[in-house]
């Protein structure tokens, strides 16, 4: 089997034949979207919007929300970055002098980051044993230094989501004045998303966070936003980066929020191709947890131990730290040459 060659990338993927390992779209920008980004070109000279009051009020419109309750920032990371930095400036008011960032793990390698740059502790609560945000523990270790806490759905690198209605008892039980991040980075490819209308109309100190990079295939263009109560919004949008909003993205983004048909077309092809990867891994006796991202993960030693097999065979995949592997989900042609990699490994091993 001859392996599909993709573009090479910065960093780890570097050498890879078949680029796995950063939960990308399989796919390049909608034929839409390509086309205003060629027009942008010429204009690169000239800074973008100030702040990107337009693409807040497209975003916004396309959520049938006031403008008001959305925060763009450069990627979902930009937005996270915004809104933890009005946690911090909630805790220091109150006086809380060693702040503290609470996550599951492992997570998002994100917050580890963000949490090092604001000068917060990290507590890191650990997964239950089938790759699931365990929101008993988490309630369990907030302490009166609690300013932030983070939950994903689906949880990045497992690909579980969190039930509604436990999302919501979990929220509830929160000191006042702690900020809840909800990660809902991978939230198009789900099919069991809260909903996230009663979300924020029910809790003021919630924001959840959105972005272009995964199902949109727009990761190259760093833009993402935070949807919330009034509040929140105007809190983090304190921390919104002057000219901080490229315009690729600027122009990018409306294009993308009305190809809606294709975003579709292209989210079921990649569902498709998740239980196709996932039924083909299990047949040859990988161990794979259901999952509602664009990956899926191997956990444990054993999928640990598939990672470095797969990126000896120039598969580059992502290693969470002992917890096991998380695979992206390709198209057809990585899906084959990695399962086809496996059986090699298997028969001549
Ligand atoms: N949240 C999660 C859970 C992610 O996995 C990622 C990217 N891998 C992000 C946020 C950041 O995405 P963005 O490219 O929008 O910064």
């Amino acid at each position: 089997m001859s392996p599909p060659v993709g573009p090479k990338g910065p960093g780890r993927d570097d050498d890879a034949v078949v680029r796995l390992g950063l939960n990308e779209s399989a796919y390049g920008p909608l034929p839409a979207v390509a086309d205003v980004l060629r027009k942008v070109v010429s204009d690169t000279n000239r800074y973008p919007d100030f702040m990107p009051d337009d693409t807040r009020a497209r975003i916004a419109q396309h959520l049938r929300l006031p403008a008001a309750q959305v925060t763009v920032g450069a990627g979902a990371t930009g937005v996270a970055l915004a809104v933890l930095q009005a946690a911090l400036r909630r805790g220091a008011a109150l006086g809380i002098d060693a702040p503290e960032m609470l996550t599951a793990t492992p997570t998002f390698d994100g917050y580890p980051i963000l949490a090092g740059m604001l000068g917060m502790r990290l507590e890191a609560v650990p997964l239950d044993d089938v790759g699931r945000v365990d929101l008993a523990a988490m309630r369990a270790a907030v302490t009166a230094r609690t300013v932030a806490v983070v939950v994903c759905s689906p949880h990045n690198p497992t690909g579980s989501v969190v039930d509604e209605s436990e999302l919501h008892e979990f929220v509830r039980s929160l000191p006042a004045g702690v900020v809840v991040v909800f990660d809902e980075a991978y939230v198009e490819f789900s099919r069991h998303s809260p909903d996230l209308w009663r979300l924020i109309r029910t809790f003021d100190d919630l924001l959840v966070l959105r972005t272009f990079s995964k199902a949109y295939g727009l990761a190259a263009l760093r833009v993402g936003y935070g949807v919330g109560g009034r509040q929140i919004v105007t809190e983090a949008r304190r921390f919104e980066l002057p000219f901080g909003v490229g315009s690729a993205a600027i122009a990018a983004v409306p294009v993308a929020l009305s190809a809606e048909d294709e975003l579709a077309q292209r989210v079921r092809s990649m569902r498709a191709e998740r239980d196709r990867m996932a039924d083909m891994l299990r047949a040859i006796g990988c161990p794979v947890l259901p999952s509602e991202g664009n990956f899926l993960f191997l956990p444990g030693v054993e999928g640990v131990a598939i990672g470095h097999l797969l990126r000896g065979c120039g598969v580059s995949t992502k290693e969470c730290r002992g917890h096991g592997t998380r695979i992206t989900v390709g198209d057809r042609s990585s899906t084959d040459y990695l399962v086809g990699s496996l059986r090699l490994t298997a028969q001549t091993a």
